[in-house]
């Protein structure tokens, strides 16, 4: 796939999945924007990118922020000259049963992954919508978006919603040559999950090796985990995919958990 000289923006890209798929979108030509609440390893992952500067760009934002992200995006088209690619990706996770979540850990759960997407999608669908060269919109789902489990409620709440709001940019994003699509991984080794396998440890009252074995990937076909890149490699065919006759789909990439 060929993203030349495509402007790329991706959420959470300072770690993990968004890192890959920012390293993996550079590698194929486009220019890309590291664009994360942590502006330090933000900076460091477009200097290892792309010490020139000249491809890469790191943008400090807080996606729950409306200004952060209207003047992060502003920022980008200042620099850039527009957006075709939005990869909204920042997430958090942070389990507990449903009895006992706290409502303000809820609320910063929606706030990030379905404010974040929002607000993101806005600022940058004006800047798609003016240029007239459509674009792609990229939303990071997980298994979680068609499948629950326990300890997850606002995770599985605000994934199954991406796919909704998937579907709106789809349809209203069509005229102007605009589509999205969400990518739904299965587990990856990031540090959000090397997070949680102590946390489900704990809460579970099992070990972390029937954590990963019993919990994780019980359901794959194979007992793996996804990687960073076979998430990558997803978004980049997303990306360069020429038409509207890949649009409001999402794509579940792990290992045979849950088949649609
Ligand atoms: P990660 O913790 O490695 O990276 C997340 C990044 O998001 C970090 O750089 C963090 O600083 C940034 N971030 C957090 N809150 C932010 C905010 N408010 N504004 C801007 N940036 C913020 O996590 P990851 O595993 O790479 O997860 C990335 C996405 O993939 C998330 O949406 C997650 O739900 C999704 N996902 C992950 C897995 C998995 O197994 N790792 C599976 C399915 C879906």
């Amino acid at each position: 796939m060929n993203l030349k000289d495509k402007i790329a923006v991706v959420t959470g890209a300072a770690s993990g999945i968004g890192k890959d798929i920012a390293k993996v979108f550079l590698a194929n030509g486009a220019k890309v924007v590291i664009a994360d609440l942590n502006m330090a390893a933000a900076q460091a992952t477009a200097t290892e990118f792309d010490p020139s500067g000249e491809r890469a760009m790191a943008v400090a934002m807080d996606v729950t922020s409306e200004s952060e992200v209207e003047a992060g995006i502003a920022a980008v088209a200042a620099r850039f000259g527009g957006v075709d690619i939005l990869v909204s990706n920042a997430g958090i996770q942070i389990v507990a049963p449903v009895d006992s979540y706290d409502f303000g850990n809820w609320k910063k759960m929606l706030a990030i992954h379905l404010d974040g997407a929002f607000l993101t999608t806005r600022a940058c669908l004006k800047l798609m919508y003016a240029q007239k060269r459509g674009g792609c919109v990229i939303y990071m789902g997980s298994v979680h978006s068609k499948e629950a489990s326990v300890l997850k409620a606002p995770y599985v709440a605000a994934k199954h919603g991406l796919v909704g709001l998937c579907k709106v940019v789809a349809k209203e994003g069509a005229a102007h040559g605009v589509r999205a699509n969400v990518i739904c991984p299965g587990f990856v080794r990031t540090p959000l999950v090397e997070k949680q396998i102590p946390e489900q440890a704990k809460a579970l009252g099992i070990s972390e090796e029937d954590v990963v074995k019993k919990v994780m990937l019980k359901e794959t076909v194979d007992g793996e985990f996804t990687t960073v890149d076979d998430v990558a490699q997803t978004a980049l065919f997303l990306a360069g995919f020429p038409s509207n006759a890949l649009t409001g789909q999402s794509i579940v990439v792990s290992h045979g958990w849950f088949m649609q």
